[in-house]
C-alpha cells in the first residue's frame, strides 16, 4: 500500500491501474513493504479511478496480485531500519506492468474492503508482540533492582527505582487487559475499529516506556549489548509507526466516539 509521497493518507496513492481490455497495467512505486525481497507475489494496491462523494472525489482502489518475474514489476533492495534489523523492507516498481483481470484480489475498486479484513487483527499481532516483549523487559527490570547494590542497598529499596517498577507492572496489565478483551470480542465478531486501535495504541506505547525505564534501571549497562534491553529499545521504535501511527489509532478511536453522537 504505502507509497513514498502516500503513507497513513493511503487514498493519496499515486499509483495506479487502467483497464485495457481483460487486463490491467500497472504503473507507480511502493516502498517500506515488509520482505517484498524474499516473496513470490505481493499483493499491490493501485487508484483505478475516482468516485464523487458528499466530502469530494475519493479515489477508487483495487488489490493486484502480481508475481514475481511479471514483466515491468521490479523489486529493489529498501532501507536500513533502526529497528527489527533482521526483518527487510523494499521498494516495488510498476512499469507498464500487465497482469489479467483473474489477478484482481476480491472485487474492482473495492481495494479497501479487502485490506480491512486484515488490518484490524494485524494491529492485534502488533499489540501482543510488544506485550511479551515488555513483560521480558519488566522482568529483567525487577531481578535487576532486587539485585544491583548502590549505597549501600539494592536499588529497588529506593522509591526511585521502585515505583517506576510499580507504573511499569500497572501499564503493562492495562495493555494486556485491553489486547484480550479486543481479541476476545474479535473471536465473538464483536470487536470494533476501536477496540483494535485502543490495544495497539495502549500496548505500543507502554512498551516504548517499559523498555526505556528498564534500561534507566539498568543504568549504563542497560544500553551494552550484552543485554537484550537495548535491542528491545530499539525494535520498540517501530511499533508506533507501522500498521498505521499512534496518531492515526487516536484518530479512529476518536472518530468512532463522535460519530456515535453525530459529530
Ligand atoms: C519497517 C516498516 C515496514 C513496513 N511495512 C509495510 C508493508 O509491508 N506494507 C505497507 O503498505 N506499508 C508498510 N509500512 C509503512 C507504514 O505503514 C507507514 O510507515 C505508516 O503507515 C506511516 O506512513 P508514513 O511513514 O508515510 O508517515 P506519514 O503518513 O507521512 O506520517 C508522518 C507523521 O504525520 C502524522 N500524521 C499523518 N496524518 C495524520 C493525521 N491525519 N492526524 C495526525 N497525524 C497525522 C503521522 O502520525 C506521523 O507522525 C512499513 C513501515 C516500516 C517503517
Amino acid at each position: 500500500m504505502t507509497e513514498p509521497g502516500a503513507g497513513s493518507d493511503l487514498r493519496g496513492m499515486k499509483a495506479s491501474a487502467r483497464q485495457e481490455g481483460s487486463d490491467w497495467v500497472l504503473n507507480g512505486t511502493k516502498h517500506f513493504i515488509s520482505h517484498a525481497d524474499l516473496a513470490g507475489f505481493t499483493i499491490a494496491f493501485m487508484a483505478t479511478g475516482e468516485e464523487a462523494t458528499s466530502k469530494g472525489p475519493k479515489k477508487k482502489i483495487t488489490a493486484f496480485f502480481v508475481d514475481k518475474g511479471t514483466k515491468g514489476f521490479t523489486v529493489r533492495e529498501g532501507y536500513r531500519n533502526v529497528s527489527h534489523r533482521g526483518y527487510t523492507n523494499a521498494v516495488l516498481e510498476f512499469d507498464d506492468c500487465r497482469v489479467p483481470a483473474e489477478n484482481v484480489l476480491g472485487e474492482p475498486h473495492r481495494g479497501f474492503e479487502v485490506a480491512n479484513t486484515w488490518l484490524g487483527a494485524t494491529r492485534l499481532q502488533v499489540a501482543s508482540t510488544c506485550l511479551g516483549r515488555a513483560g521480558r523487559a519488566l522482568q529483567l527490570a525487577i531481578a535487576y533492582a532486587a539485585e544491583r547494590r548502590q549505597f549501600g542497598q539494592s536499588i529497588g529499596k529506593f522509591q526511585g527505582v521502585s515505583f517506576k517498577l510499580a507504573d511499569m507492572a500497572m501499564e503493562l496489565k492495562a495493555a494486556e487487559l485491553l489486547t484480550w478483551e479486543a481479541a476476545w470480542k474479535f473471536d465473538q465478531g464483536a470487536v470494533t475499529e476501536a477496540d483494535m486501535s485502543m490495544a495497539k495504541l495502549k500496548a505500543t506505547e507502554v512498551l516504548a516506556m517499559i523498555a526505556d525505564e528498564a534500561i534507566q534501571i539498568h543504568g549504563g549497562m542497560g544500553l551494552m549489548d550484552d543485554l537484550p534491553l537495548e535491542r528491545i529499545w530499539r525494535d520498540a521504535r517501530v511499533e508506533r509507526i507501522w500498521e498505521g501511527t499512534s496518531e492515526i489509532q487516536r484518530h479512529i478511536i476518536s472518530r468512532e466516539l463522535l460519530r456515535a453522537v453525530g459529530g
